[in-house]
Parts: C-alpha cells; structure tokens; sequence
C-alpha cells in the first residue's frame, strides 16, 4: 500500500472536542493529511484558534460552537457537512472521585458527555455515511484507564468503557456498509485534561505516569493524532472494532 494511502485529499472529516488538547491535534493533522474539516466544541475561542491554525496552513476549517450532549445540536451540525467521510469523536472530561464519594450528578455528568456524546456523533455519522453510500471511517476515544482502572476512576473508566463496547458493536453493525468503527485508548498525554496547575504536583504525576513507560515518558497530543489519522485514513483499511492503545508501551493487567 502506497504511503499515500494517509491522503485524506477530498475527504471531509467531523472532530469533537476540537477546540483543545487531542482534539485539536487531530484536527491540525486531519486538515494537513488534506480533509476538509469541521471542528466542533463547547469552548468557542478555543475552536477559532484551531480554525487559524489549519487556516494558516492552507487547511479548510468550519467551526461548530455546540455540546456533544445535545444531539440536536450535533445533528444540525453533521448535516451541515455536504459529505462525511470521517468522525473523530474525542471530546471529553475528566472526574475523579472515590467511589463511596461518588454521587448521581457526577455519573450522570461525565456518561453525558464521555458516553452520550460520543454515542450522538457515531449515530449521527453513521446515518449520513449509510445514506450517502460513503464507505467513511469513525474514531472514538477512549483510554487507557479501561486496561488498568485506577483509584477515583470510576465515572471516566465506566463511559469509557461503554465506548470500547459501543466501538465494538456498531462496527459489526456498520461494517456491511463499508464502514469501520475503531477507537483510540490512549495514556498519559499531557494537555489541559491532565494539568495539575501546579509545577510540583505537575512534575510528581508526569514522572509517575512516565515510570509506568518503557519509553520512561508521557505523550504528547500530536502522537495520538497520528493514531487518530491512521484508523481515519486508508492505511487502516482492513482495521475495525478495534483498539488502538497509543499509551507508551504500559503494561497492561
Ligand atoms: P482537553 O480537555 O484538552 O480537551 C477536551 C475538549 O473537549 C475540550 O476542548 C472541551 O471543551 C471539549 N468538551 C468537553 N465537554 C464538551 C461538550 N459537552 N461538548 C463539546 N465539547 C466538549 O482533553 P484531552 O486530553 O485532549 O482529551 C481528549 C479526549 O481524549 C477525551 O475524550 C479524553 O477522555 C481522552 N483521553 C485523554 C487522555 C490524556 O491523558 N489527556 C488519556 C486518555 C484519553
């Protein structure tokens, strides 16, 4: 296969959780692969620095102010693209809490957005793409803490979860229409999501994840992209329902 199989020249592609972090570096990636990309978030001046930023490479970026959790608002904005060849559903929260401390809110909450919103965007992308005829591509987010669950990570870990299982299923489902479904489970990657904003509690927690590495470091957002634009383009072409764990080689349970 040529390695102009990450050629996404032509191709539009749909990013949540755009405007930071993961998100953002997809995008920038996506747009320098060559899509036409809509980027979408909650943080609008953060979604017009990532529109600048593949501007100012020559990209095409439109922008969608909107909650993943409202699937009006997504739907309005899917069926704004003339074409949908690639979901990217990476927006997402963190929250920690002891499970005996864990209340209905915070579940409520975080499977709003880590589950809900990612659910919203496959469906969304999934309809377009069948009723086009696209053979398109669907990336979900998920992450590490799947594998190793952890103290305090009870709601991000059981959404995250949940897209493992939604990646899984809807890729059967999909797969006859030529699409595939895969998500990204990645480790520790430093962007606002895992910013202490504190230097000392910021060096601790990064040397701490970077011991749990062969490569003895954390990751960084432009690494997950690549996987992102690998499972988005045709260098993946025989890849669906599964899990790409970007995490720096931890080792897993
Ligand atoms: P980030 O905080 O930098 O970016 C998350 C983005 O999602 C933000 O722009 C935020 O505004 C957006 N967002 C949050 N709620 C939203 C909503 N309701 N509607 C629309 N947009 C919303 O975080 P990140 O580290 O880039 O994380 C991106 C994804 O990667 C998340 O799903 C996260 O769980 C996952 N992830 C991150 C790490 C890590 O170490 N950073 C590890 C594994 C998985």
């Amino acid at each position: 296969m040529p390695v102009t199989a990450y050629d996404l020249t032509g191709r539009t592609a749909f990013v949540t959780g755009a405007a930071s972090g993961i998100g953002r570096a997809s995008a920038v990636l996506l747009a320098e692969a060559g899509a036409t990309v809509h980027c979408a978030d909650l943080d609008a001046p953060g979604l017009h620095e990532t529109a600048t930023r593949i501007k100012g490479s020559g990209g095409t970026a439109h922008t969608h102010h909107l909650d993943v959790t409202d699937r009006e608002q997504l739907r309005r904005a899917v069926a704004d693209c003339e074409r949908l060849d690639v979901m990217a559903a990476i927006a997402g929260i963190m929250h920690s809490s002891p499970v005996l401390e864990t209340r209905d809110e915070d579940l409520d909450r975080v499977w709003g957005v880590n589950f809900k919103g990612v659910l919203y965007a496959c469906q969304e992308a999934a309809r377009l793409m069948i009723a086009d005829g696209t053979r398109g591509s669907i990336v979900t987010m998920a992450s590490g803490a799947v594998d190793t669950g952890g103290p305090g990570l009870l709601c991000y870990g059981v959404a995250k979860a949940a897209v493992v299982q939604l990646t899984k299923t809807l890729a059967t489902e999909v797969g006859p229409h030529g699409i595939r479904v895969n998500a990204v489970a990645p480790g520790w990657i430093r962007t606002p999501m895992t910013d202490r904003h504190d230097d000392a509690a910021q060096s601790r927690t990064e040397a701490f994840m970077a011991r749990l590495s062969p490569l003895d470091r954390i990751g960084e957002p432009d690494e997950i992209a690549h996987a992102v634009l690998h499972l988005a383009s045709d260098a993946s072409s025989f890849t669906t329902g599964q899990i790409l764990r970007p995490n720096g080689g931890v080792a897993m349970p």
